[in-house]
């Protein structure tokens, strides 16, 4: 198991007083509704920033952040504490190595988080990707498959590396919409959920730069294009999920092992083939040797077909 790091969160010193102010805002609110942890799980393929968004959070370096692929496969637990709140943040290792879902990352992850509850997941992925492909759709799959369609409901998409002026001319507005658009319904495809139910329940979508060059205002705050100050905006996202209405996800023995969540009922595949096989099959094979006996065939024929008795 990783080492916990549990210390006192040291790095909200670091932002500028006008975010401190809005972050320990919201930390007071949530303890106002008594809660006073959370564990964000943050997820995606490698290389879309998933460190940097959690050092961007923490407001310190934790997480080894790398412009190329890291061979670390375990998972890291960073945990702050502040004013009697305790903020979890969970890093994991990219979900995809050679054009797969890397099932043994997976389930490295899983044994992690082995009676831990995900309050909120981050799935990460970069604004600046023009396409979204079967792979993305492997990775949404692959989560939902280990905790459950109900993670979405919990879900956040932190689009990283938001500071990007679009391809083509196209405006900042109309590109983010069209890759928001893009990434959402493979996330609804892959996490195999109804139009209506998906539409019912929209999955925010939160825009971050973790970049150094990051723009800033005249407090000082990193800011997204639009002048939003993207660190509280995305504290503000999360605690707005957690007090949604919808269950935080327990990792229990029962979710890593059991049947897959979103399949169970599968034992029941092999009643379901023998009802078929007795009451479907054997009806129909019943009929088709009536039809044979009742179509008068010569005897000597139907005693070929093994249907006559034979008289010697
Ligand atoms: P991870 O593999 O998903 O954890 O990705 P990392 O956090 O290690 O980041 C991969 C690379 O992308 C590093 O070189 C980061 O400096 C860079 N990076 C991450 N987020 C951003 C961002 O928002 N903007 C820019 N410009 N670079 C980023
Ligand atoms: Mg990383």
């Amino acid at each position: 198991m990783a080492a916990q790091l549990n210390r006192e969160w040291t790095g909200i010193q670091q932002f500028p007083p006008a975010t401190q102010t809005k972050l320990l805002e919201l930390l007071g609110k949530l303890l106002q509704e008594n809660v006073n942890a959370l564990t964000i799980l943050v997820m995606g393929k490698g290389g879309v920033g998933k460190s940097s968004t959690v050092n961007s959070i923490l407001g310190e370096r934790a997480a080894a952040v790398s412009a190329f692929q890291s061979e670390v496969l375990r998972p890291m637990i960073y945990s702050r504490t502040r004013s009697g709140f305790t903020l979890n943040i969970i890093d994991t290792p990219g979900l995809v190595e050679g054009g797969y879902v890397n099932e043994h990352a997976l389930e490295i992850i899983k044994r992690f988080l082995l009676n831990r509850t995900i309050d909120v997941l981050l799935f990460v992925d970069r604004l600046d990707a023009y396409r979204v492909d079967n792979l993305d759709r492997q990775v949404i799959k692959a989560i939902t498959d280990s905790f459950g369609k109900g993670i979405w409901q919990r879900g956040v998409v932190v689009l990283t590396h938001a500071q990007l002026s679009p391809p083509d001319g196209l405006n900042y507005d109309d590109f983010f919409t069209k890759r928001t658009e893009a990434l959402l319904k493979v996330v609804r495809l892959g996490a195999r959920i109804k139009k209506q139910e998906f539409q019912d329940s929209a999955i925010p979508v939160v825009l971050v730069e973790n970049s150094g060059r990051c723009k800033t205002n005249d407090s000082g705050e990193k800011i997204l294009p639009d002048g939003t100050a993207w660190i509280p905006s995305l504290l503000k996202t999360i605690t707005g999920v957690v007090s949604n209405g919808s269950k935080a996800i327990l990792v229990d023995m029962k979710l890593i092992e059991g049947p897959n969540p979103n399949e169970r009922g599968k034992f029941l595949i092999p009643f379901i083939l023998a009802f078929q096989y007795f009451f479907i099959v054997k009806r129909i094979q019943g009929a088709i040797k009536d039809d044979i006996t009742k179509e008068g065939k010569p005897l000597w024929e139907l005693r070929d077909m093994g249907l006559a008795k034979r008289k010697f």
